[in-house]
């Protein structure tokens, strides 16, 4: 066949896909990524949106995974300060369960092993005294306070989109991978798009980054004998309105050896979460059930001094965890590191798979990655660059949010404070862009609801590949916690008549 040949192609639009899409397009490599949904709408917009080392991998001796993972904290933080930032973590010591001389050792490893810088250490509490005891019931007296990171997970997987689309990789979602097959040194990989249209591209190399879906590919797709490692495990949150007032995130332990958080969420909602089950079915089936919903309930109650009840939870969502099958016995023992398989058989082109990992650790992964496809793409062999890079809208300083708020409103007085603040967290110095020849709200056009604007919903489309109402509501922003039925219906028009004017994105773009 003739047509383009690409250095790597990606299946899969998750945050491991799109991070290893940015990392090679930024070395130079030509780059093609499939994604057969909305980037981010599986498993990387489920997590916690935690940038964490992971207290609790301590206690199962995963030193290399915490390591990298704490010091990805302030690397994230950096590279991506509008979708990033730091938050406090309240642990009550609970008299039942692991002693305080124990959770201090092990935040004392988790304050050291990362190499911390701007991230404040860990403190002691008394729960009597200080505010974060307020909401908890009196018999838990004391707590240790300690750093991790928040991130707006769908944000940074279109953000890593964004980034490789703008050093020349071709971004494909709602087009499925439905065959590959090694042909003459090559792979050639056939998608179906969102009309049904079927293209075949010539690729050197091949990454298989599906998440849940990695087995499905490994031997429907590939039709590999190798076996797939993967074990699915399925974490589900629920959302209920603010449980307390201060800014700081809780962390639980709870008798079955499991922790949940209770986290601030969208301003006047609190976040817990999560679940840990093994899963059997389709990932897109998946969904949080009433027996974890009632679990959750029942954990937060245990240290909330009001009972939280299935009646009060407003949203939930729930994800599938892609993890290596290490033969753990119980599902929230399984390592949450990551493992990368390369298959070259003798004169053929290269697969890669990736196994597990977390949202902390996609940058590292992508990097990984990239050296193990090394020797088959002579591009790749440039120095890693992504440690000291921004995302984009990141390019301002890691203390600077308010300043930005502030520079975006300065020439606007006519725009709102609290839309300003809502663009510049998501969108960071590119909310100006977005902004650019407005003299008024009136220019911004049609207001949907909340206060998402006509501007706002084509920038998405054209800038960051929504299609549905869905993209923009749950996964580019979380407006739809604040959308009626109605407001919903006209947003889908009006992105139907504009998706209408825009034709499917296809591979005719020439890779460099
Ligand atoms: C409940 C829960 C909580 C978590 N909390 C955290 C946390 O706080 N912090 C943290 O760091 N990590 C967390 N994680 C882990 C983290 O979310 C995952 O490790 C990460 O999102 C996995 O990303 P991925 O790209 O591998 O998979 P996915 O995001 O699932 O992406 C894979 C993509 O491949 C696509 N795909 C599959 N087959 C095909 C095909 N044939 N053609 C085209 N596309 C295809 C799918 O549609 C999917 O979008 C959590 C996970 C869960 C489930």
């Amino acid at each position: 066949m003739t047509g383009p040949v690409f250095d790597i192609a990606i299946i899969g639009g998750g945050v491991n896909g799109c991070s290893i899409a940015r990392d090679a397009a930024g070395r130079g490599a030509s780059v093609v990524l499939f994604e057969q949904g909305d980037l981010a709408s599986a498993t990387s917009s489920a997590s916690t949106k935690l940038i964490h080392g992971g207290l609790r991998y301590l206690e199962h001796y995963k030193f290399r995974l915490v390591r990298e993972a704490l010091a990805e904290r302030e690397v994230m933080w950096r590279a991506a300060p509008h979708i990033v930032w730091p938050l406090r973590f309240v642990l009550p010591h609970h008299a039942g369960l692991r002693p305080a001389w124990l959770l201090r050792l092990g935040l004392f490893l988790y304050d050291h092993l990362g190499g911390r810088r701007l991230l404040p250490a860990t403190r002691s509490l008394d729960l009597g005294r200080d505010v974060a005891g307020g909401a908890l019931k009196p018999h838990f007296t004391r707590a240790f306070e300690y750093s991790d990171c928040w991130v707006e997970d769908s944000r940074l997987v279109v953000l890593n989109a964004r980034d490789a689309a703008d050093h020349g990789a071709t971004i494909l979602p709602r087009t499925k991978v439905v065959a590959a097959r090694r042909q003459a040194g090559h792979w050639l990989v056939t998608s179906q798009d969102r009309d049904g249209a079927e293209a075949t591209v010539r690729v050197r190399t091949l990454v298989n980054a599906a998440g849940p879906w990695v087995a499905d590919v490994l031997n429907g797709i590939v039709s590999s004998t190798r076996p797939a490692a993967v074990r699915l495990v399925q974490g589900s949150h629920i959302v209920v309105p603010r449980l307390f007032e201060h800014d700081r995130c809780y962390i639980f332990q709870n008798a079955d050896g499991r922790i949940i958080f209770a986290i601030p969420y969208e301003g006047d909602l609190t976040l817990i979460g999560t679940t840990d089950k093994d899963y059997e079915g389709d990932p897109a089936e998946v969904a949080a059930s009433a027996d974890e919903i009632a679990y959750l309930c029942t954990a937060a109650s245990d240290y909330f001094r009001v009972p939280i009840t299935p009646d009060q939870v407003v949203w939930t969502y729930s994800g599938v965890r892609p993890l290596y099958d290490d033969g753990a016995s119980k599902a929230q023992e399984a390592t949450r590191d990551y493992v990368l398989t390369l298959d070259v058989p003798e004169g053929q082109a290269p697969m890669l798979s990736v196994f597990g990992g977390k949202i902390t650790t996609s940058r590292r992964l992508a990097e990984a990655a990239v050296e193990k496809l090394s020797a088959a793409v002579p591009a790749l062999r440039a120095p890693p660059w992504t440690a000291d890079a921004r995302l984009p809208g990141g390019d301002f300083p890691v203390g600077g949010f308010e300043a930005l708020v502030e520079k975006i409103i300065a020439p606007r007085p006519w725009l709102p404070r609290k839309l300003a603040r809502r663009l510049a967290r998501a969108y960071g110095t590119r909310a100006e862009t977005l902004l650019e020849g407005a003299a008024a709200m009136a220019d911004l056009g049609q207001v949907f609801g909340a206060d998402l604007t006509e501007r706002e919903v084509s920038w998405l489309m054209a800038q960051e590949w929504a299609l549905s109402p869905q993209d923009v509501l749950f996964r580019r922003s979380k407006l739809g916690l604040r959308f009626s039925d109605e407001q919903g219906r006209a947003l889908a028009d009006y992105m139907a008549a504009r998706a209408a004017r825009t034709p499917a994105m296809s591979l005719q773009a020439e890779p460099r």
